[in-house]
């Protein structure tokens, strides 16, 4: 079967994920599952609806995005062209390749259409949490969200006065992550904050009150109104710092007191942020690719 796939791409030839606003666009010319023809155009100047019109006149018949709004896809469906979003930030070869080869990931479609589901048929006060704090992008599908709150959150870290401290290392020995260096000889203490999770256990086992703490910026928790249900709220890790869990649990506190259905849309992958994301779920859905790594990672998951 014939198909032409478009996908929006930055100067290098990457997925941009700002549909409407990219540069350029990639077309795959596809027979019989084959990329037979390959072009890079350059789109008219952003105005409402003119993409999609101006993609089905070229014959697209599927967009690979990231996100985009929900008026761009109602017309692309209304020109019967199918629109794949929530498509992970890689070459425009590599998603064309892996869209035909059914290898790409569409993550976070799941959950963005489960809460226009549960709002339109169950609950008027479901609320989507977006927990990829990495690269939150569940609000690139809503069309025109508006901010109610963000709030900026901090981690905690030690700083070891050296004038008060004698050197024991009982404070490297209780802490787990190995961020503390201690070196007696040349009276040196120091917390890595790189590596310091914020737990606290250094202060506890300091008997010289010589660890303080001072608050080093974690990332954003914000809350939007989307038009349905009670919104959405999403984590946005500072960029560089390795502590998702940490501002996985601070989008959940902000979330505690919502009292009805909270549709959590976790990070991919098996580790700590994921297990964070879901430790306290009712029910989990469970999204893989169909590739034997994706198949691997379901069944760490369900174990
Ligand atoms: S707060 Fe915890 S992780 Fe950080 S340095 Fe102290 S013991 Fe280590
Ligand atoms: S436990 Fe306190 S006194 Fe001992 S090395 Fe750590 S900071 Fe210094």
């Amino acid at each position: 079967m014939n198909k032409k796939i478009a996908v929006p791409v930055d100067e290098v030839g990457m997925l941009d994920a700002h549909f409407g606003h990219c540069k350029f666009f990639e077309l795959f010319d596809v027979e019989n599952d084959k990329i037979v023809q390959q072009e890079k155009v350059v789109p008219p100047p952003h105005e409402p609806g003119v993409l999609p019109k101006w993609l089905a006149d070229k014959g697209v018949t599927d967009v690979i995005a990231g996100g985009m709004g929900a008026k761009a896809i109602q017309i692309f469906n209304y020109n019967n062209v199918n629109v794949f979003v929530g498509a992970p930030k890689l070459s425009a070869e590599e998603l064309g390749k892996g869209f035909l080869e059914k290898t790409i990931q569409f993550t976070t479609t799941v959950s963005v259409n489960l809460f226009h589901f549960m709002e339109k048929y169950f609950d008027q006060n479901v609320m989507l949490v977006d927990c990829d704090v990495e690269e939150p992008n569940d609000l690139l599908f809503f069309a025109e969200p508006e901010k109610i709150s963000k709030k900026q959150t901090y981690l905690l870290i030690p700083e070891i006065d050296t004038d008060k401290c004698t050197f024991c290392k009982k404070c490297s020995d209780w802490c787990e992550f190995n961020a503390i260096t201690i070196v007696k000889n040349l009276s040196f203490a120091k917390v890595n904050p790189d590596l310091c999770h914020s737990c606290g256990a250094c202060i506890v086992a300091c008997n010289f009150d010589a660890i303080t703490e001072y608050e080093q910026p974690l990332g954003v928790v914000a809350h939007y109104s989307t038009g349905i249900g009670s919104g959405l709220v999403e984590g946005r890790l500072k960029i560089g710092s390795a502590m998702q869990t940490s501002l996985i649990k601070e989008v959940k506190k902000e979330v505690q007191h919502h009292e009805n259905l909270i549709i959590f849309d976790a990070p991919p992958g098996t580790s700590c942020p994921v297990v964070e994301t879901v430790v306290d779920a009712d029910y989990v859905i469970l999204v893989t690719e169909p590739t034997p790594f994706g198949v691997h990672d379901l069944k760490i998951t369900v174990r």
